[in-house]
């Protein structure tokens, strides 16, 4: 008998509730390992930890963070950290369960978990935003390590943070322990090419399924919602093999340009401004109407939850990359499907920066640094593979490369939960 989880709530669209419900479309393509289907609804740990710093003007804050491992069963925890006012112990966990997924579809050696705080980070100086991250890696530390669980960058977080929270975790262990997080600064044991490889990821992806789809990215039009590390590399990559970036949103604004914006004109002002919001090379529109943008691909590399039903119906694109975790409700999904848009998903589309993140965690215990033509050429291989292995299981089945993508994962992860077996 399995009582149901007390901690978490879902709803039909809600993170959590959209991981469910994508396991039960899965189970019918999992023959006799289905019975093990119930260790993915649930994970496997889950810390809530209280993080206190004294702030700037003398006074005590407190906020909420997380640390869940979804699946330890392929190997340690692998997944990033990510500060924003709407974390929840809820997303974390779907967040989390998506890596174990994520890192079995690309076939890392590596289970899945996700950490964050309930906290905006523009409210606090560079003192409380260190404070912040090294308590918080403290509270963490009980259960991370280079072999037990490794934290990244995720949505607010950076290289910077990862170097204060690799600086926690070694202070406390007695010794420098630069595989503990991913995402590090080149001088503390980071990978080339990690800072763009989620995006570059999306682009090879995306690169992929549009030759399937017989579209030509020179011209193609391309719609971005997200400019952030994902969005903007894989905007990037798309306007060097020709496409146009014909529309942006982001926190501060919605973007328009016909002619396609000019990416070198548009970075300098992200950076200054801190968003698209007010750039001048291109037309403002309202944030709804993105969605009716023509385009020939839709890049989601914001929040979870942006394609809801309704959008769904709006979205004039042939293709959709899904760089953003979970971004599409499971109602979205079939009438995206139903309209015949085809999605890449994101335990797939967005996989590159994991499987650099592998490649930053094995340079540090080999203490040995590839090339960034090195990094590169080993990411399009294994994002290539991984797809086409993904796309056959789709055509077989005559499924999703969603439902595809769970399929090759699940299949792994149970495989594994079935030869470890259950202890005791
Ligand atoms: P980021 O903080 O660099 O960028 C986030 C972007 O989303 C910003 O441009 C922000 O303005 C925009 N945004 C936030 N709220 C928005 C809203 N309501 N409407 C429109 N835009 C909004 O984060 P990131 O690292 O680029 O991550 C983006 C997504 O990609 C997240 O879902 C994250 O989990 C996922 N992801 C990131 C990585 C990585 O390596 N960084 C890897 C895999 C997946």
């Amino acid at each position: 008998m399995n009582e149901p989880l007390s901690f978490v709530h879902p709803t039909a669209d809600s993170p959590w509730g959209t991981y469910l419900s994508q396991i039960d479309r899965v189970v019918p393509y999992l023959g006799r390992l289905a019975r093990w289907t119930e260790t993915l609804r649930r994970p496997k740990r889950t810390l809530i930890v209280d993080v206190p710093i004294e702030m700037d003007d003398g006074t005590i804050a407190h906020y909420e963070g997380y640390r869940v491992q979804h699946s330890l069963t392929r190997g340690p925890g692998k997944g990033g950290v990510r500060y924003h006012p709407d974390v929840t112990l809820e997303e974390v966990m779907a967040l989390s369960a998506w890596m174990s997924i994520k890192n079995a579809a690309v076939n890392l050696p590596f289970g899945g978990a996700k950490g964050g705080i309930r906290v905006d980070p523009k409210r606090l100086s560079m003192k409380e935003l260190e404070k912040l991250t090294r308590r918080y890696t403290s509270e963490i530390g009980i259960i991370i390590g280079p072999t037990q669980d490794i934290p990244a960058p995720d949505v607010n977080t950076n290289a910077q943070i990862m170097a204060w929270m690799m600086d926690t975790y070694s202070m406390n262990v007695g010794g420098t322990a630069t595989g503990v997080v991913t995402g590090k600064p080149i001088h503390l044991g980071g990978s080339l090419g990690r800072v763009k490889a989620t995006g570059r990821g999306v682009f090879v992806t995306g690169r992929e399924a549009a030759r399937r789809l017989g579209l030509n990215l020179d011209g193609a039009r391309v719609a971005v919602q997200g400019f952030g590390n994902v969005g903007s590399s894989a905007a990037e990559l798309f306007g060097q093999a020709g496409a146009k970036i014909v529309a942006i949103q982001d926190h501060s604004g919605t973007i328009r340009n016909e002619q396609g914006f000019d990416l070198a004109d548009l970075m300098p002002h992200v950076h200054e401004a801190g968003g698209v919001g007010g750039f001048k090379g291109g037309e403002a529109m309202h944030g709804e109407e993105f969605w009716d943008t023509p385009c020939d691909i839709l890049i989601v590399a914001a929040l979870e939850g942006q394609i809801t039903a309704d959008r769904a119906r709006r979205i004039r694109a042939k293709l959709v990359l899904e760089g953003a975790n979970g971004p599409t409700v499971p109602s979205a999904d079939d009438i995206l499907a139903d309209r015949g848009v085809l999605v890449v998903p994101d335990v797939i589309c967005n996989a590159g920066g994991v499987t650099v993140s592998y490649f930053e965690w094995v340079q540090d215990f080999s203490s040995f640094f590839w090339t960034e033509d090195e990094i590169n050429v080993r990411l399009d291989k294994i994002m290539v593979g991984a797809l086409k292995n993904i796309w056959d299981t789709a055509d077989h089945h005559k499924i999703s490369l969603r439902t595809a993508t769970f399929a090759v994962a699940c299949e792994r992860i149970l495989s594994a939960r079935e030869e470890r077996g259950l202890y005791p």
